[in-house]
C-alpha cells in the first residue's frame, strides 16, 4: 500500500476512537495526518456520520487547505489544521474535539492546572487556553500555534470552543485528545472536593523528561 493509501486508513480508524472515548457528538471532531515528504494532509470530511467514515472517504488537501483528492468537502476546521502543518513542522497529526470534560474548561478559559503524574507526563505542565477565535480564516489557527509554542502541551484549550491537540503523528494527537479529557474529568472532580496541589516544577520536569524518553516499550 502507498503512504497515501495507509495514512487514509489510518486516519479513518483513528476517527473510531473518539467515539469510542466518547470525546464527540454527532459528526462534531475531527482527525488529521500529515503525508510524510509532501505539503498535503488527510483529513475527515465534513458532515459525515462517524459510521460512513472509512479509507475512501477520508479526503486529501494541500496545507492550505484546497481539495487535492476525495469525492466530499473537506472538515470545516480544515484551515485550522493546514495552519498548524505550515508553522510547526514537527507536528505530524492534528486532533479536534469538544469532549465535555476538557470543554467545559474551555468554556471558563481556565488552564488545567498540573496537580497530577499523569498531566506532567503528558503535558509537560498546565494545559493552556488558547484565545477566542471564530471560524472562516487562520485565527483558530494562529491561536493554537500561538499558545502552544510557549508550552510543552500538546494539548490548546480554544477559548469558548474545546480542545485542539498535535503530536509527531495522528495516532499521538488522539492520544493527547482521550489523555486531555481523563486529565479534565478527574481534575474537574478534585476541584469540586477542594484545591488540589500543584506539583513543583522540579518533578514535574523530572515527571515530564522521564515520560517522555523512558516510558513504554
Ligand atoms: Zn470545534
Amino acid at each position: 500500500m502507498s503512504t497515501l493509501a495507509e495514512l487514509r486508513a489510518t486516519v479513518a480508524t483513528l476517527h473510531a476512537e473518539l467515539t469510542r472515548y466518547n470525546l464527540v457528538s454527532w459528526t462534531a471532531g475531527n482527525v488529521s495526518a500529515r503525508v510524510p515528504g509532501e505539503d498535503l494532509m488527510v483529513i475527515k470530511p465534513s458532515g459525515v456520520s462517524y459510521d460512513d467514515l472509512g479509507p475512501d472517504t477520508m479526503v486529501v488537501t494541500d496545507l492550505h487547505g484546497e481539495l487535492v483528492e476525495g469525492a466530499l468537502a473537506p472538515s470545516s476546521d480544515t484551515a485550522a489544521h493546514a495552519y498548524v502543518y505550515r508553522h510547526m513542522p514537527e507536528v505530524g497529526g492534528v486532533a479536534h474535539t469538544h469532549s465535555p470534560y476538557a470543554t467545559a474548561w474551555a468554556a471558563r478559559g481556565e488552564p488545567i492546572p498540573c496537580v497530577l503524574t499523569m498531566i506532567a507526563d503528558e503535558f509537560g505542565g498546565d494545559i493552556p487556553v488558547g484565545p477566542f477565535a471564530l471560524i472562516g480564516d487562520d485565527s483558530i489557527g494562529r491561536g493554537i500555534v500561538e499558545t502552544l509554542r510557549d508550552s510543552r502541551s500538546p494539548a490548546v484549550l480554544m477559548a469558548g470552543h474545546g480542545p485542539f491537540t498535535v503530536g509527531k503523528d495522528a495516532r499521538a494527537a488522539v492520544k493527547a485528545a482521550v489523555m486531555l479529557e481523563d486529565v479534565a474529568r478527574t481534575v474537574h472532580f478534585a476541584h469540586q472536593l477542594g484545591t488540589p496541589h500543584v506539583i513543583d516544577k522540579a518533578h514535574v520536569d523530572r515527571l515530564y523528561a522521564r515520560y517522555q524518553n523512558v516510558y513504554g516499550q
